[in-house]
């Protein structure tokens, strides 16, 4: 074989195995073990959190085990020579969006340092825990940051007061968060924000969401940081999906605002497996030591000035780059025009043009095919137990087709064409990029900046070309990472295209050009690479003790119809299984997604009641309906009103909201802890006729009767989300 084809295989199994090991750069740094005095202390941080959780159970709001964390909460915060006050609000409150409306007790637990007078810099994380898991990230690490944090800036020259709130029922629709908005007297004191949140066990603290125009924001981060981790492009992206965090509530506000959040193994999230044992201590220090820097930054150097838009992105953590959106979409647009004439002078409009189009479509059409297979054969979440095999077997589909468009459409084509021709594409999908999320403009600026000169002289054209090269790869190889971790459910076929991107413009210059024969049998050992990762795909365990799969076993109770139910993901349950028969997919009526069911035997278990009186409505016509709740040993109940009641309001007595979405949806009241059972609601119908409603009651424990399932649970395997649970309806008549 001839040394140009050497070099080819050689680059492309040398990027294969970068691709494989990107993610072991993607990581907070060390913990320090002996820090100085203002320093973050994470050893002091994770023992404070392992007396608060105590024994590990869930604790969600309002409840005897959310009583116990709060309590060692307010007694650690003592410890530190804080002064904390707890703020008791029994509400009722309405979603936006949806015709939903929540109410619960929550109890927020409040400290403020610093001078009296001022405007608040509020730091927020959440000490309630889903019903699934003890939340010793989520949000134990906001938790332990915060008190170390207000530990450490209590002692020190703040120029302006500090406001730490640990709020409950951020899980059941951000409900303490709320409460300190609509009442908490510093709320409307305060004009900036630090939210520190999970939705996994490890990684960096990324900053994920700030407020907009974010100058000011990114301002301050930029001056706080020192491990900034942060892009404005998955900025954009979180703004795309639905999502929400305590932010959520304060967006509004016209605050400079800096949201956080870990988001490394999502296995463990919501579920038994977010335990301290499986919180990196890296990742504490790191969101800690973030945020105190911030806090510093805001509370004593002061809010950095500042309007408009910035675009950023850091390098692994070792620096952040800004610069405003306008003068970013400027540089793009020049470098379009530029790399246009230089594609025109080179003349590579075709084949060179081609190639890259090829790479990039090819390891698209070729990444989702094999998506698509593999998910036939192996349903649900086939990449759950072993990702980096699923993900390292898409990148070398995209080693695979940009190797074969080089050799096959590139062939005979002067390296200097497929470079002008590459580095056109990359700014095109630059532009469509930006489209979609303005933010990303700053992962098209720099290589293309760094590769353009050598258009113009000729001289050093290699260096810079290798350089171009390396720095795309390099940027992009953060972005796959982070876009690995962010897409939980899929579509992962996107790597592979993504993958030929930030590959491609080193293995031009690694593509023996000089050699115009036919070197197809290169493709052979890339090839079977690609093959043999997909053949793995396809046997390695499906989950394992670290990342396990999503299994949660529920019994329903409707009327005298009694199912058990299974949510697995679809996987299917073998005949027989759990000596239940007759197992089928479903919908059930307590989740939007199907589960497997089977007939389950009738137990006793209770529905909620309501007692309930109406007197006539003098304002709008129809009634007002005042209901006492009973939970009948429920930890959550539902009320389904169905559209023909028309509900206009309802809250607690004498505090009736009202709710947000589509008035011709059915609207639905839940409520969420101990002060359920009792709870006095009014309701206003604007129809005058009677309707039949629905409770559900929501006990987040199964029956005796279904030890048989429990035992039967997969190895590797737990409920996820949310907890094993018996589901209860009844009916009643308003
Ligand atoms: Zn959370």
């Amino acid at each position: 074989m001839a040394r140009g084809t050497w070099t080819f295989l050689g680059a492309l199994f040398a990027l294969l195995l970068a691709f494989a090991a990107k993610a072991l750069l993607y990581v907070p740094p060390a913990v320090d073990l002996a820090p100085a005095v203002g320093v973050f202390d994470t050893s002091r941080a994770l023992g404070r959190l392992q007396r608060i959780l105590g024994d590990q159970q869930p604790h969600p709001v309002d409840s005897q085990a959310s009583d116990g964390v709060r309590d060692r909460l307010v007694n650690e915060l003592r410890a530190a020579g804080l002064e904390p006050r707890i703020a008791d609000t029994p509400r009722c409150a309405a979603y936006l969006h949806t015709r939903t409306i929540n109410c619960e007790r929550v109890r927020n637990v409040v400290v403020t340092i610093g001078p009296p007078g001022g405007k608040h810099l509020l730091l927020v994380s959440h000490y309630d825990s889903n019903t699934s898991g003890p939340g010793a990230a989520d949000d134990g690490i906001g938790v332990a940051g915060m008190i170390e944090i207000a530990a450490i800036l209590r002692t020190e020259p703040l120029q302006r007061p500090v406001t730490f709130l640990f709020d409950e029922g951020e899980e059941t629709g951000l409900s303490g968060a709320g409460a300190f908005l609509d009442s908490d007297p510093v709320a409307g004191a305060a004009d900036s924000l630090i939210n520190l949140e999970a939705r996994g066990s490890d990684g960096p603290a990324i900053m994920f969401e700030t407020s907009r125009p974010n100058a000011a924001a990114i301002r301050a981060f930029a001056a706080g940081s020192s491990h900034p981790y942060a892009n404005s492009l998955s900025t954009d992206f979180y703004r795309l999906i639905p999502n929400s965090t305590d932010v959520t509530v304060f967006a509004e506000r016209p605050w400079t605002i800096l949201n956080f959040a870990i988001i490394g193994n999502e296995t463990r999230y919501h579920s038994a497996g977010d335990v301290l044992a499986a919180l990196d201590p890296r990742s504490l220090q790191h969101m800690g030591s973030e945020a105190l820097g911030i806090a510093r930054q805001l509370a004593i150097g002061g809010t950095p000035e500042g309007d408009g838009t910035l675009i950023y992105a850091d390098l692994y953590g070792l620096f952040m780059v800004s610069m405003p959106l306008l003068l970013g979409l400027a540089l793009l647009g020049a470098l379009a025009i530029f790399f246009l004439v230089a594609a025109w002078r080179a003349k590579a409009f075709g084949r060179a043009l081609l190639a890259p189009l090829a790479a990039l479509v090819g390891s698209g059409l070729l990444g989702w095919g094999a998506d698509m297979l593999v998910t036939a054969l192996r349903p649900a979440d086939y990449w759950r137990g072993h990702p980096v095999v699923t993900f390292t077997a898409f990148y070398a589909v995209a080693l695979l087709f940009s190797a074969a468009a080089l050799l096959l459409v590139g062939r005979s084509v002067e390296r200097e064409r497929l470079r002008a021709a590459f580095w056109l594409v990359f700014i095109l999908v630059g532009g469509l990029v930006c489209w979609v999320a303005p933010g990303g403009a700053i992962y098209f600026l720099f290589p293309p900046l760094l590769a353009a000169p050598a258009f113009l002289w000729g001289r050093g054209a290699w260096a810079l070309s290798i350089g171009a090269g390396l720095l795309l790869f390099v940027t992009f190889s953060e972005v796959l990472t982070a876009v690995e971790l962010l897409l939980i459910d899929g579509p992962y076929w996107i790597l592979a295209p993504l993958g030929a991107l930030a590959a491609f413009p080193l293995l031009i210059e690694a593509f023996p050009t000089a050699q115009p024969a036919r070197r197809t049998f290169t493709l052979v050992p890339i090839g079977g690479a690609a093959l043999a990762l997909w053949a793995a795909v396809l046997f390695v365990p499906r989950a394992t003790d670290d990342r396990q799969q999503l299994f949660t076993i529920e019994y329903l109770k409707d009327g005298d119809r009694s199912l058990w139910a299974v949510s697995d993901k679809a996987v299917p349950l073998p005949a027989g299984w759990a000596g239940v028969d007759g197992w089928q997919l479903a919908d059930v009526p307590y989740s939007g997604r199907r589960r497997w069911v089977a007939p389950a035997p009738d137990l006793p278990v209770p529905p909620p009641t309501i007692e309930a009186a109406a007197t006539p409505d003098t304002q709008g016509g129809g009634r007002v309906v005042r209901l006492v709740l009973h939970a009948n040993g429920a930890d959550a109940v539902t009320i389904r009103l169905p559209v023909e009641a028309r509900l206009a309001a309802a809250g607690l007595e004498g505090q009736m909201v009202t709710p947000g979405g589509n008035a011709a949806d059915p609207a639905t009241i839940r409520c969420y802890g101990r002060s359920c059972d009792g709870m006095r609601m009014e309701l206003r119908l604007l129809s005058a006729a009677p309707v039949e409603i629905e409770l559900m009651g929501s006990h987040y424990r199964l029956p005796e009767a279904a030890a048989p399932l429990v035992a039967a649970r997969p190895a590797n395997s737990r409920p996820q989300y949310s907890p094993d649970s018996t589901y209860v309806i009844g009916r009643a008549r308003l």
